[in-house]
């Protein structure tokens, strides 16, 4: 093994291929000096960086489950992937994962580094009283959180109040001065004037807003390209919110509104998402052409079917909904279902009979980061099996995300996996359970020691 320890990480040190020079010592032992020259001479002999062989007891590809497989990493790469007896050779090093399933790097479907658990604060506090610099650091700290737990992306799906903080995020982790998941981020998210919170100010106030309002054609057009040019990757739109004459969710934006940001949205080869929680709100964001709906609470039949003849991809968020429930004292197995929860676990079965694409996304934020699995749990227990659930983690989410470079374990992606010991086909609360997360080839996180 060419691997080697600085204050319990891991990193590579590149070897020469048939030359086996090995630096199996760690550094914290080694003379640091002639360790760093050694470094240097590796990589002026040999810029490649050495082949590694993952030997897991199986392997989850982001569609089927394979026993005794295993997969060869060069540099950022997977080289392959295949029985272990076909790959054993090829490589100059091997890492064995007893007891382990190897998986594609996790896919969050539904974010928010810049939001931190209700119970914590709450939203309207998050907004109106953390600055900027406070809630930008915080997502430092999700950030890597969530790569710890196994997920390699995360779609962010809006930075609620907070502006471009996510686009300034996402830069961080692309220069690697913080550690964390490869992001979608959306930016501030559109809102039609009215609808959304921070409320209950009189007008003078002028508080900040937790997304930015546009209506109309001009304005629409301008925030929509706006967004775009400040480094959104997707534009989310809120096509109904909680404005109704009693506060409860009624739609937003109209017909005309909705389909004028989608042409826009697709004029820069980006997606527009719709929040929708209402069925008028959610009918609206389908005809417009979104490409996926957040939370969906009021879906039909009639909806659903349209989403899976369209395939449009839902994300239900239930884990931000059993969480906020939990906040407002809801006991988990003691109190029955509330009419939400109960409501989404009718609606979630009546999405897999019509044959809706369901995407693993749980609004994590609303609860904590590095919690990602708790949307996972959800799906199997509202009635999806574990091995659908990673396949939604993984292949689909990549795939209703446009990354066909990961999420699935294949010749040729990037080398974003997982290792968790035991078998999350059999208990898909085997994720938490993370042994090793590799984000483009490089070990970020090593249990195996
Ligand atoms: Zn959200």
């Amino acid at each position: 093994m060419t691997e080697c320890t600085i204050g319990g990480a891991a990193y590579f040190l590149p070897s020469v291929r048939g030359l086996g020079i090995l630096t199996s010592y760690p550094l914290t032992e080694a003379p640091m000096r002639s360790t760093l020259i050694l470094t240097m001479l590796l990589v002026l002999v040999s810029p490649a960086v050495a082949q590694t062989l993952l030997v897991p007891d199986r392997v989850f590809d982001g569609e089927e489950m394979h026993e005794d497989w295993a997969v060869l990493v060069d540099g950022e790469v997977i080289a392959a992937v295949g029985p272990v007896s076909d790959l054993v050779d090829q490589a100059d090093e091997q890492m064995n994962l007893p007891g382990a399933t190897l998986l594609p790097g996790m896919i969050e479907g539904h974010g928010h580094l810049l939001l931190h658990p209700y119970d914590e604060t709450n939203w309207n506090d998050q907004v109106l009283k953390e600055s900027r610099a406070e809630r930008a650091i915080r997502a430092a700290v999700h950030a890597e959180a969530t790569l710890m737990a196994g997920f390699t992306t995360l779609r962010d799906l809006g930075s609620e109040g907070a502006a471009y903080a996510d686009v300034g995020v996402k830069a961080a982790i692309e220069k690697g001065v913080i550690q964390g998941p490869r992001l979608l981020v959306a930016g501030p998210a559109i809102v039609a004037t009215g609808s959304y919170g921070p409320k209950g100010f009189h007008p003078e106030v002028g508080q900040p807003l937790g997304a930015h309002a546009a209506d109309g054609v001009d304005d629409l057009i301008r925030e929509t390209r706006t967004q775009i040019g400040n480094g959104a990757d997707f534009i989310k739109v809120y096509a109904d919110y909680r404005w109704g004459p009693n506060g409860e969710a009624m739609p937003s934006f109209t017909l005309e509104e909705l389909t004028l940001m989608r042409e826009i949205t697709a004029s820069s080869g980006r997606p527009l998402v719709a929040h929708a929680a209402t069925e008028e709100g959610m009918r609206r964001a389908i005809m417009a052409g979104v490409e996926t709906i957040e939370h969906g609470d009021g879906a039909t039949e009639q909806i659903f079917g349209m989403m899976a003849a369209r395939g449009v991809v839902w994300y239900p968020t239930l884990a931000a909904v059993e969480a906020i429930m939990g906040y407002n004292g809801w006991r988990k197995g003691i109190d029955p279902d509330p009419a939400r929860i109960a409501n989404k676990k009718t609606i979630f079965r009546q999405a897999m009979e019509i044959g809706v694409k369901i995407g693993m996304g749980g609004d994590v934020g609303v609860y904590d980061h590095g919690d990602n699995a708790w949307e996972m749990e959800l799906m199997v227990e509202y009635g999806m099996t574990p091995l659908d659930v990673l396949r939604a983690t993984t292949s689909l989410n990549a795939d209703t995300f446009h990354l066909s470079d990961r999420g699935r374990v294949k010749e040729g992606l990037l080398a974003d996996l997982v290792a968790v010991s035991g078998n999350p086909a059999d208990d898909v609360s085997a994720v938490r359970n993370v042994m090793l997360v590799m984000k483009g080839g490089e070990i970020v996180r090593n249990e195996m020691r």
